[in-house]
Protein backbone atom coordinates (compact mmCIF):
# COMPACT_ATOMS: atom_id res chain seq x y z
CA UNK A 1 0.00 0.00 0.00
CA UNK A 2 1.48 3.38 -1.05
CA UNK A 3 0.98 5.68 1.51
CA UNK A 4 1.07 9.72 0.44
CA UNK A 5 2.21 12.27 2.97
CA UNK A 6 -0.32 14.73 3.93
CA UNK A 7 0.83 17.77 1.96
CA UNK A 8 0.32 15.80 -1.53
CA UNK A 9 -3.96 15.34 -0.56
CA UNK A 10 -5.32 17.55 -2.96
CA UNK A 11 -7.71 19.97 -0.32
CA UNK A 12 -10.82 21.64 -1.74
CA UNK A 13 -10.31 25.22 -0.55
CA UNK A 14 -12.40 26.11 2.21
CA UNK A 15 -14.76 28.77 1.02
CA UNK A 16 -15.31 29.97 4.79
CA UNK A 17 -15.00 33.32 6.72
CA UNK A 18 -15.60 34.06 10.50
CA UNK A 19 -17.85 36.80 11.29
CA UNK A 20 -17.42 39.73 13.42
CA UNK A 21 -19.09 40.38 16.66
CA UNK A 22 -18.84 43.47 18.92
CA UNK A 23 -16.09 42.39 20.79
CA UNK A 24 -14.35 42.30 17.53
CA UNK A 25 -15.05 45.45 15.83
CA UNK A 26 -14.78 47.52 19.57
CA UNK A 27 -10.91 45.77 19.64
CA UNK A 28 -10.45 46.27 15.87
CA UNK A 29 -11.39 50.08 15.83
CA UNK A 30 -9.19 50.26 18.87
CA UNK A 31 -6.27 48.98 17.51
CA UNK A 32 -6.58 51.54 14.74
CA UNK A 33 -7.28 54.18 17.06
CA UNK A 34 -10.55 55.10 14.72
CA UNK A 35 -13.50 56.29 16.69
CA UNK A 36 -16.92 56.07 14.18
CA UNK A 37 -17.44 59.70 12.80
CA UNK A 38 -21.01 60.70 12.68
CA UNK A 39 -20.24 62.72 9.67
CA UNK A 40 -19.31 59.30 7.28
CA UNK A 41 -22.45 57.79 8.54
CA UNK A 42 -19.52 54.90 10.82
CA UNK A 43 -21.87 52.50 12.55
CA UNK A 44 -20.66 49.62 11.90
CA UNK A 45 -22.46 46.19 12.55
CA UNK A 46 -21.67 43.88 15.69
CA UNK A 47 -24.00 41.06 14.50
CA UNK A 48 -23.63 37.79 12.81
CA UNK A 49 -27.41 37.25 12.07
CA UNK A 50 -27.75 40.83 10.37
CA UNK A 51 -24.97 40.17 8.29
CA UNK A 52 -26.11 36.68 6.98
CA UNK A 53 -29.55 38.05 6.57
CA UNK A 54 -28.60 41.00 4.36
CA UNK A 55 -26.50 38.84 2.67
CA UNK A 56 -29.41 36.24 2.23
CA UNK A 57 -31.85 38.90 1.02
CA UNK A 58 -29.20 39.91 -1.54
CA UNK A 59 -29.74 37.29 -4.08
CA UNK A 60 -26.33 36.61 -5.08
CA UNK A 61 -24.75 33.16 -6.34
CA UNK A 62 -20.63 31.89 -6.86
CA UNK A 63 -20.35 33.94 -9.81
CA UNK A 64 -21.59 37.33 -9.07
CA UNK A 65 -19.16 40.17 -8.62
CA UNK A 66 -20.76 42.39 -5.31
CA UNK A 67 -19.43 45.95 -5.11
CA UNK A 68 -20.19 47.03 -1.68
CA UNK A 69 -20.03 50.66 -0.48
CA UNK A 70 -18.39 51.61 2.65
CA UNK A 71 -17.48 48.18 4.05
CA UNK A 72 -15.67 50.07 7.07
CA UNK A 73 -14.07 47.43 9.57
CA UNK A 74 -15.00 44.31 7.36
CA UNK A 75 -18.46 42.96 8.99
CA UNK A 76 -20.37 42.47 5.63
CA UNK A 77 -17.34 42.14 3.89
CA UNK A 78 -16.99 39.21 5.19
CA UNK A 79 -20.69 37.19 5.04
CA UNK A 80 -20.51 38.28 1.30
CA UNK A 81 -16.90 36.80 0.74
CA UNK A 82 -18.24 33.02 0.53
CA UNK A 83 -21.34 33.42 -1.29
CA UNK A 84 -19.71 35.60 -4.11
CA UNK A 85 -17.03 35.72 -6.93
CA UNK A 86 -14.91 38.71 -6.13
CA UNK A 87 -16.33 41.72 -3.57
CA UNK A 88 -15.24 45.18 -4.79
CA UNK A 89 -15.13 47.46 -1.65
CA UNK A 90 -15.24 51.17 -2.11
CA UNK A 91 -14.32 52.90 1.01
CA UNK A 92 -13.30 56.76 1.66
CA UNK A 93 -12.20 56.57 5.39
CA UNK A 94 -7.89 56.03 4.37
CA UNK A 95 -7.60 54.05 7.27
CA UNK A 96 -10.21 51.71 7.38
CA UNK A 97 -9.56 50.83 3.84
CA UNK A 98 -6.05 50.61 5.00
CA UNK A 99 -7.15 48.10 7.45
CA UNK A 100 -9.87 45.67 5.50
CA UNK A 101 -7.27 43.13 3.68
CA UNK A 102 -5.94 42.19 6.89
CA UNK A 103 -9.08 41.68 8.48
CA UNK A 104 -9.82 39.72 5.50
CA UNK A 105 -6.48 37.92 5.61
CA UNK A 106 -7.16 36.90 9.15
CA UNK A 107 -10.89 36.01 9.10
CA UNK A 108 -11.29 34.55 5.58
CA UNK A 109 -7.64 33.64 4.58
CA UNK A 110 -8.91 31.43 1.75
CA UNK A 111 -10.86 34.30 0.26
CA UNK A 112 -8.31 37.00 0.44
CA UNK A 113 -7.75 37.45 -3.24
CA UNK A 114 -11.46 37.68 -4.02
CA UNK A 115 -11.60 41.31 -2.49
CA UNK A 116 -10.49 44.56 -3.94
CA UNK A 117 -10.62 47.16 -1.98
CA UNK A 118 -10.77 50.76 -3.44
CA UNK A 119 -9.78 53.80 -1.14
CA UNK A 120 -12.39 56.47 -2.76
CA UNK A 121 -15.34 58.15 -2.03
CA UNK A 122 -18.07 56.36 -3.79
CA UNK A 123 -19.65 59.71 -5.65
CA UNK A 124 -16.63 59.97 -7.69
CA UNK A 125 -16.18 56.51 -8.84
CA UNK A 126 -16.87 56.48 -12.63
CA UNK A 127 -14.76 52.99 -12.82
CA UNK A 128 -14.44 49.62 -11.20
CA UNK A 129 -11.50 46.65 -12.45
CA UNK A 130 -14.35 44.18 -13.06
CA UNK A 131 -18.01 45.00 -13.96
CA UNK A 132 -20.73 44.85 -10.82
CA UNK A 133 -23.49 42.55 -11.05
CA UNK A 134 -25.04 43.34 -7.54
CA UNK A 135 -24.59 46.22 -5.40
CA UNK A 136 -24.58 45.14 -1.36
CA UNK A 137 -24.54 47.91 1.12
CA UNK A 138 -24.89 48.86 4.73
CA UNK A 139 -24.90 52.25 3.07
CA UNK A 140 -23.51 55.71 5.21
CA UNK A 141 -26.88 57.21 5.98
CA UNK A 142 -25.70 61.21 4.65
CA UNK A 143 -25.24 59.72 0.99
CA UNK A 144 -27.58 56.70 0.72
CA UNK A 145 -29.62 57.94 -2.10
CA UNK A 146 -27.46 59.65 -4.59
CA UNK A 147 -24.93 56.82 -4.02
CA UNK A 148 -27.15 54.60 -5.31
CA UNK A 149 -28.25 56.64 -8.38
CA UNK A 150 -25.42 57.32 -9.24
CA UNK A 151 -23.77 53.69 -9.27
CA UNK A 152 -27.49 52.58 -11.33
CA UNK A 153 -26.65 55.11 -13.90
CA UNK A 154 -22.98 54.75 -13.79
CA UNK A 155 -22.76 50.74 -13.83
CA UNK A 156 -25.56 49.33 -16.40
CA UNK A 157 -24.32 45.71 -15.25
CA UNK A 158 -26.31 46.04 -12.04
CA UNK A 159 -28.98 43.76 -12.04
CA UNK A 160 -29.98 44.01 -8.20
CA UNK A 161 -29.12 45.89 -5.48
CA UNK A 162 -29.89 45.76 -1.73
CA UNK A 163 -29.38 48.44 0.67
CA UNK A 164 -29.73 49.21 4.48
CA UNK A 165 -30.63 52.59 4.93
CA UNK A 166 -32.68 54.75 7.23
CA UNK A 167 -36.08 53.31 7.59
CA UNK A 168 -37.76 56.64 6.51
CA UNK A 169 -35.20 56.36 3.36
CA UNK A 170 -36.34 52.89 2.94
CA UNK A 171 -40.05 53.81 2.41
CA UNK A 172 -39.30 56.74 0.54
CA UNK A 173 -37.45 55.02 -2.06
CA UNK A 174 -40.06 52.13 -2.23
CA UNK A 175 -42.82 54.22 -1.97
CA UNK A 176 -45.67 54.52 -5.09
CA UNK A 177 -48.06 57.51 -6.30
CA UNK A 178 -50.67 59.00 -3.83
CA UNK A 179 -48.87 58.46 -0.66
CA UNK A 180 -47.53 61.15 1.26
CA UNK A 181 -43.77 59.91 1.31
CA UNK A 182 -43.77 59.29 -2.24
CA UNK A 183 -41.33 61.81 -3.64
CA UNK A 184 -38.14 62.52 -5.67
CA UNK A 185 -36.29 59.05 -4.34
CA UNK A 186 -39.45 56.78 -5.26
CA UNK A 187 -39.57 58.18 -8.84
CA UNK A 188 -35.41 58.73 -9.51
CA UNK A 189 -35.55 54.68 -8.14
CA UNK A 190 -38.25 53.12 -10.21
CA UNK A 191 -36.72 54.71 -13.55
CA UNK A 192 -34.27 51.90 -12.95
CA UNK A 193 -35.89 49.33 -11.99
CA UNK A 194 -38.63 47.61 -9.36
CA UNK A 195 -37.92 48.87 -5.84
CA UNK A 196 -39.10 46.52 -2.77
CA UNK A 197 -38.70 46.53 0.69
CA UNK A 198 -36.70 43.37 2.06
CA UNK A 199 -37.15 44.04 5.90
CA UNK A 200 -36.66 45.79 9.15
CA UNK A 201 -33.36 46.42 11.37
CA UNK A 202 -33.17 47.68 14.86
CA UNK A 203 -30.66 49.51 16.66
CA UNK A 204 -29.28 47.57 18.76
CA UNK A 205 -26.86 45.72 15.61
CA UNK A 206 -24.89 48.63 15.65
CA UNK A 207 -22.12 50.17 16.80
CA UNK A 208 -22.29 53.03 17.98
CA UNK A 209 -26.38 52.54 18.15
CA UNK A 210 -27.77 55.34 15.17
CA UNK A 211 -30.95 57.28 16.82
CA UNK A 212 -33.10 56.01 13.94
CA UNK A 213 -34.08 52.33 12.42
CA UNK A 214 -33.08 50.78 9.63
CA UNK A 215 -34.66 48.79 6.38
CA UNK A 216 -33.36 46.90 4.21
CA UNK A 217 -34.63 47.71 0.13
CA UNK A 218 -33.82 45.49 -3.13
CA UNK A 219 -33.64 46.87 -6.65
CA UNK A 220 -34.17 45.21 -9.24
CA UNK A 221 -33.36 46.88 -12.77
CA UNK A 222 -35.70 46.53 -15.58
CA UNK A 223 -35.37 47.67 -18.50
CA UNK A 224 -37.17 50.22 -19.70
CA UNK A 225 -38.83 51.37 -22.87
CA UNK A 226 -38.53 54.96 -22.17
CA UNK A 227 -35.44 57.01 -24.15
CA UNK A 228 -32.40 56.83 -22.05
CA UNK A 229 -31.68 60.69 -23.34
CA UNK A 230 -34.65 61.62 -21.14
CA UNK A 231 -33.41 60.58 -18.15
CA UNK A 232 -32.03 63.83 -17.20
CA UNK A 233 -35.16 66.18 -18.09
CA UNK A 234 -37.14 63.66 -16.21
CA UNK A 235 -35.48 63.89 -13.37
CA UNK A 236 -35.62 67.04 -13.63
CA UNK A 237 -39.02 67.61 -13.73
CA UNK A 238 -39.51 65.12 -10.54
CA UNK A 239 -37.00 67.65 -8.83
CA UNK A 240 -39.16 70.41 -9.60
CA UNK A 241 -42.47 68.83 -9.51
CA UNK A 242 -41.72 67.99 -5.68
CA UNK A 243 -39.53 70.76 -4.57
CA UNK A 244 -43.16 72.55 -3.79
CA UNK A 245 -45.27 69.83 -3.06
CA UNK A 246 -48.17 71.47 -1.81
CA UNK A 247 -48.47 73.40 -5.57
CA UNK A 248 -50.05 72.28 -8.37
CA UNK A 249 -47.70 70.72 -11.50
CA UNK A 250 -49.34 74.40 -13.44
CA UNK A 251 -47.10 76.46 -11.01
CA UNK A 252 -44.47 73.49 -9.68
CA UNK A 253 -43.03 72.71 -12.69
CA UNK A 254 -42.57 76.78 -13.66
CA UNK A 255 -38.80 77.01 -12.86
CA UNK A 256 -37.97 73.78 -14.94
CA UNK A 257 -40.28 74.60 -18.15
CA UNK A 258 -40.70 77.88 -18.63
CA UNK A 259 -44.27 80.46 -18.38
CA UNK A 260 -47.44 78.84 -17.57
CA UNK A 261 -48.97 78.69 -20.52
CA UNK A 262 -45.69 76.76 -21.64
CA UNK A 263 -46.39 74.11 -18.91
CA UNK A 264 -49.81 74.06 -19.10
CA UNK A 265 -49.30 73.19 -23.10
CA UNK A 266 -47.03 70.75 -22.56
CA UNK A 267 -49.20 68.67 -19.66
CA UNK A 268 -52.57 68.83 -21.77
CA UNK A 269 -50.15 67.04 -24.76
CA UNK A 270 -49.11 65.15 -22.06
CA UNK A 271 -52.01 63.63 -20.88
CA UNK A 272 -51.36 65.28 -17.35
CA UNK A 273 -54.12 67.28 -15.67
CA UNK A 274 -52.39 70.78 -15.06
CA UNK A 275 -54.32 70.90 -11.66
CA UNK A 276 -52.70 67.23 -10.58
CA UNK A 277 -49.59 67.36 -7.65
CA UNK A 278 -46.51 65.87 -8.10
CA UNK A 279 -47.41 62.93 -5.63
CA UNK A 280 -49.99 62.09 -7.95
CA UNK A 281 -47.89 60.76 -10.50
CA UNK A 282 -46.63 57.86 -11.73
CA UNK A 283 -42.59 57.13 -13.29
CA UNK A 284 -44.64 57.24 -16.63
CA UNK A 285 -46.39 60.58 -16.14
CA UNK A 286 -43.18 62.31 -15.76
CA UNK A 287 -41.55 60.02 -18.62
CA UNK A 288 -44.42 61.81 -20.78
CA UNK A 289 -43.93 64.80 -19.17
CA UNK A 290 -40.45 65.11 -20.16
CA UNK A 291 -41.45 63.35 -23.80
CA UNK A 292 -43.61 66.72 -24.60
CA UNK A 293 -41.20 69.51 -23.00
CA UNK A 294 -38.42 67.68 -25.09
CA UNK A 295 -40.26 68.64 -28.36
CA UNK A 296 -41.00 72.42 -26.65
CA UNK A 297 -37.82 73.32 -24.68
N1 LIG B 1 -20.28 48.02 6.02
C1 LIG B 1 -19.87 48.33 7.37
C2 LIG B 1 -20.75 47.63 8.36
O1 LIG B 1 -21.83 47.20 7.95
O2 LIG B 1 -20.37 47.53 9.52
C3 LIG B 1 -19.85 49.84 7.63
C4 LIG B 1 -21.11 50.57 7.32
S1 LIG B 1 -21.13 52.25 7.86
C5 LIG B 1 -22.89 52.50 8.02
C6 LIG B 1 -20.80 53.21 6.40
C7 LIG B 1 -19.38 53.14 5.85
O3 LIG B 1 -19.32 53.94 4.67
C8 LIG B 1 -18.29 53.66 6.76
O4 LIG B 1 -17.23 52.77 6.78
C9 LIG B 1 -17.84 54.99 6.12
O5 LIG B 1 -16.50 55.33 6.35
C10 LIG B 1 -18.13 54.71 4.66
N2 LIG B 1 -18.40 55.90 3.82
C11 LIG B 1 -19.01 57.06 4.18
N3 LIG B 1 -19.15 57.89 3.12
C12 LIG B 1 -18.59 57.24 2.06
C13 LIG B 1 -18.41 57.58 0.69
N4 LIG B 1 -18.83 58.75 0.20
N5 LIG B 1 -17.80 56.67 -0.12
C14 LIG B 1 -17.37 55.47 0.37
N6 LIG B 1 -17.51 55.11 1.66
C15 LIG B 1 -18.12 55.96 2.49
Amino acid sequence: MTEFPEAAVNEPTVKESTLLGATEIRALAASLNATPTKKLGQNFVIDPNTVRRIVTQAHVSASDVVVEIGPGLGSLTLALLPNVAKVLAVEIDPVLAGALPSTIALHAPNLKDNLTVINADAMRITELPVAPTHLVANLPYNVSVPVVLHFLETFPSLTEILVMVQAEVADRMAAGPGSKIYGVPSVKMAWYGEVTKAGSVGRNVFWPAPNVDSGLVRLVRKERDFDPELRELTFTIVDAAFGQRRKTLRTALGSALGSPQIVEGILRDAGVDPGLRGEQLSLQDFVAIAQQAKKVI
